[in-house]
């Protein structure tokens, strides 16, 4: 059976309708109702995948718009797997992937975005994000990284940030990777149990884990404050490695299809030019 949410669907059952409240409790975080079937989730990845790839070789030809992909979750929601999964088939020429850890010396003497700014996609490109800005406003503001008055007006700074980008021919989508706290525990524990995913152990990801409530309402806020219409927040349901991947690859996909690069055409024909 051919049951496959049409990317509008995907689109609307995920946006963070920009001006409104926004509750995460309301948002699943299983993706059954997108994908009731995972293998279908596995077929629908693997042809937008393929779309992905050539709508990225037009962009790259085009040369007049770039995409910024934000993938930002809570630690093993499964943002590298997506970034790997969604552009497993895409070429690595013109694109880039930037992950933000904790900001250097250097890149503390300057303002938070000033990093965020210096990694966008020049005109042809798409840049992923594992994690971003937003950190800024989840971590600084569960951790008190920054006064409080200083977190506050960074919404609004942030706003303003991207839509000066988007005003600048960078298209711009959000994805938060939604897991649930089980979940979390479950991959958690995987990642200590399974020999070949120790590495991704971090001792500090268990002290995040304890503010669990204090991040769920950052990132709400977060959402709430900062899904704009010129750059959306998706809320992707990422307990299912392989949905999660299926839905983020429909938001790529339908992000691309309405940039809808084009090839350019120089203007050369066959018959001028002599090979030899
Ligand atoms: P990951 O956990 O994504 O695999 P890292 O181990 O490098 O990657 O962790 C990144 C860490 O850096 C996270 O704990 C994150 O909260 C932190 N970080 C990212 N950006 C900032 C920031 N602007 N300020 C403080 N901490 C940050």
């Amino acid at each position: 059976m051919f049951n496959r949410p049409s990317i509008e669907e995907i689109q609307d059952a995920t946006l963070a309708k920009p001006g409104s409240k926004i509750d995460l409790k309301e948002y699943p975080t299983h993706g059954k109702v997108f994908f009731a079937d995972k293998a279908e989730a596995k077929r629908s990845l693997k042809e937008d995948a393929l779309a992905i790839d050539e709508l990225q070789e037009r962009l790259y030809a085009e040369k007049s718009q770039s995409l910024l992909v934000v993938f930002q979750g809570i630690d093993t929601s499964g943002k590298d797997g997506t970034t790997k999964a969604v552009f497993s088939q895409t070429s690595p020429l013109g694109m880039r992937v930037h992950a933000f850890g904790k900001p250097s010396a250097n890149e503390l003497d300057r303002d938070y975005l000033w990093r965020i700014h210096r990694d966008m996609p020049r005109k042809g490109e798409i840049t992923v994000f594992n994690r971003s800005h937003y950190e800024d406003v989840l971590v600084g503001r569960v951790r008190n990284l920054a006064p409080k008055d200083q977190i506050e007006e960074r919404y609004e700074q942030i706003n303003n940030f991207e839509k000066h980008l988007t005003q600048n021919g960078v298209t711009i989508i959000k994805l938060m990777l939604h897991i649930s706290r089980e979940t979390q525990g479950e991959r958690l524990l995987e990642r200590l149990e399974v020999p070949e995913k120790r590495w991704k152990f971090n001792p500090g990801d268990l002290e995040d884990r304890k503010l669990w409530d204090d991040y769920q309402d950052a990132y709400q806020l977060a959402v709430e404050r900062c899904s704009t219409e010129y750059a959306p927040w998706y809320i992707v349901p990422s307990d299912s490695r392989a949905r999660r991947k299926a839905t983020a690859a429909r938001l790529v996909r339908g992000a691309l299809e309405k940039m809808d690069p084009k090839i350019p055409d120089p203007g050369y024909r066959p018959e001028q030019f002599d090979i030899g």
